[in-house]
C-alpha cells in the first residue's frame, strides 16, 4: 500500500482500508502517500502531468484521474468511478476584471460549475466513492447545502449503491434538489440546518454503518485537491499571487492546502500562492477564528442567500487552519448585498455562477478596496458552482432589483413598433 490514513493532530496511522473518518480521539484524518514509494514505481514528476495525456479505461482520465497516482494510487484503474470530472476552464473576463480593478492579464477565473453535475463537489465524490465501493460499502450518505446531494446521487446511482442524502428544510436551491430527486437517490428533508443534518451522518455512520461522502471524508479532499493542480498546469507553472475562494465546511479550503503542501513536497513549486477564503457574513465562523488569531471556533447559526456556503459549524476547521499557515492566508467576510451584486456582474460577463461562487469576486473586491490585493498582482478565484443551481434568485434578482446590474424583462405588444425602442 502506498496510502495511509493519519491523524493530522496526534501523527497517529491508520489502514487505508478501515473505515473512519477520524482518529480515536476524534481528531481529522489526512490520506498520507508515501511519495519516496510511489517515485519506485511510477513518474510523479511535474515534468510527466505537463507533458503526457493520460487515460483511465480507455478514455481521456479528465482532471482527477490525470493524477490517479497521488488521489487513490492503488486503487486498479478498473474500479474507478468517474465521469471525466475536472478539466474545468480558466477563465480571463474584461468585464469581471475592471469591475475589480485587476489587470485582464492577471486575473482569472476557474469554473468548476462546468463539472459533470454543475459543481466541484464532482471531483471529491468520484474519489470517495471509488474508495467506498473498494471498502465494499453499500449505502452512501451526505448532508448537504445542496450540491454533494445532487453529486452523490448521479454517482450513487452510476456506482449502483444505495444513496442517502439529508437537506436541511426549506435551505436548498432548486436546481440541486431537482437533481437529488431525478438521479434517484432518496432525498430526506429535515426538519433543521446543515449541523443538524451533518450531526445526523455523523451517528448514521457509527451506528448504520452508512458510509458519509461528506467532505470529513478525507478521500472527497484527495479528488478536490486536483483543483489547484490543474490550475497550476493551466497557467503554466507561474504561482499566482493569490487564490479566492468560498469557505463554507472548508473542504476546499483543506484539500487546497494540502494540494499545495504537496506540491511543495514533490517539488513541483517554490513558493506559495496566498489564500484568501471568503464567507458571508451570516454565516461566517471561520472569518471571526481568524480575526482572533484562530483561538478558538464559535459555531453560530448561519443564514445567507448563498445557501452552499450556510454553514455555521465547519467540519473541517483545523485542517483549514492548517492551510492558512501553510499559505499566510487571510479570511474575509461579505454581505450578501455584496454577493449579489459581484453575482450579477459575473453573470453578464456570460460566464455565471451561483450565489456562493460569487463571493469569491465579491471577495476580491473588497481585498483591493482595502489594499489587501493590488492591482498588480495575479488572481485566480474560484467558482464553485453552476448558474443554473440556483435560478429563483437570479428571477428575484433582475425582476425586482432596481440597482444598475438589474436586467428585469419588458412586456410589450406583438408588433415591430415595440421593438424599435429596444435596439
Ligand atoms: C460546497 C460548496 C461550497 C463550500 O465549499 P466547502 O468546501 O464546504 O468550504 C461553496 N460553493 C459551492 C457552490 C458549493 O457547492
Amino acid at each position: 500500500m502506498n496510502s495511509i490514513l493519519k491523524s493530522i493532530s496526534s501523527g497517529k496511522e491508520y489502514p487505508l482500508n478501515e473505515v473512519r473518518f477520524t482518529s480515536d480521539n476524534g481528531e481529522l484524518l489526512d490520506v498520507v502517500h508515501d511519495f519516496d514509494a510511489l517515485k519506485k514505481g511510477r513518474n510523479i514528476s511535474r515534468e510527466y502531468f505537463s507533458t503526457q495525456r493520460t487515460q483511465l479505461n480507455g478514455q481521456p482520465s479528465g482532471g482527477v484521474w490525470h493524477f490517479k497516482d497521488l488521489v487513490l494510487p492503488d486503487i486498479p484503474e478498473q474500479d474507478v468511478i468517474s465521469k471525466q470530472e475536472g478539466n474545468t476552464r480558466l477563465y480571463r473576463s474584461k468585464k469581471i476584471s475592471s469591475f475589480l480593478g485587476l489587470s485582464k492579464e492577471k486575473f482569472f477565473l476557474k469554473h468548476e460549475g462546468e463539472n459533470p453535475t454543475g459543481s466541484f463537489k464532482d471531483r471529491g465524490m468520484t474519489a470517495a466513492i471509488t474508495q467506498a465501493k473498494a471498502l465494499g460499502q453499500k449505502a452512501v450518505t451526505c448532508a448537504s447545502t445542496g450540491n454533494t446531494s445532487a453529486s452523490l446521487a448521479a454517482y450513487a446511482s452510476e456506482a449502483e449503491m444505495t444513496g442517502l442524502v439529508l437537506i436541511p428544510k426549506g435551505n436548498v436551491a432548486v436546481g440541486k434538489i431537482s437533481q437529488a430527486l431525478a438521479y434517484g437517490t432518496k432525498t430526506l428533508v429535515v426538519n433543521g440546518d446543515f449541523d443538524d443534518c451533518m450531526r445526523l451522518i455523523r451517528e448514521a455512520q457509527e451506528k448504520l454503518s452508512a458510509y458519509p461522502l461528506n467532505s470529513i471524508n478525507p478521500f472527497r479532499l484527495e479528488g478536490q485537491k486536483t483543483i489547484i493542480w490543474e490550475i497550476l498546469l493551466q497557467l503554466n507553472w507561474q504561482i499566482p499571487d493569490w487564490i479566492v475562494f468560498p469557505g463554507g465546511n472548508l473542504g476546499n479550503t483543506s484539500a487546497f492546502g494540502k494540494a499545495l503542501h504537496e506540491a511543495k513536497e514533490l517539488g513541483w513549486i517554490d513558493k506559495m500562492p496566498r489564500f484568501a477564503v471568503i464567507q458571508a457574513e451570516g454565516a461566517s465562523p471561520f472569518y471571526k477564528a481568524f480575526k482572533n488569531n484562530f483561538a478558538q471556533l464559535t459555531p453560530e447559526k448561519a443564514d445567507t442567500i448563498a445557501t452552499a456556503i450556510k454553514i455555521g459549524d465547519p467540519v473541517n476547521y483545523t485542517k483549514a487552519v492548517r492551510a492558512l499557515k501553510w499559505t499566510n492566508g487571510i479570511v474575509e467576510s461579505v454581505t450578501d448585498e455584496e454577493i449579489l451584486e459581484a453575482k450579477a456582474v459575473v453573470d453578464a460577463a456570460g460566464i455565471g455562477a451561483e450565489p456562493a461562487s460569487c463571493a469569491t469576486v465579491a471577495g476580491i473586491k473588497k481585498l483591493m478596496e482595502r489594499g489587501e490585493i493590488k492591482s498588480s498582482e495575479s488572481v485566480v478565484g474560484i467558482l464553485t458552482g453552476n448558474i443554473l443551481k440556483d435560478p429563483q434568485v437570479i428571477v428575484d434578482y433582475h425582476f425586482n432589483r432596481k440597482t444598475v446590474h438589474a436586467n428585469p424583462p419588458h412586456d410589450v405588444e406583438p408588433n415591430l413598433e415595440s421593438l424599435k425602442k429596444y435596439l
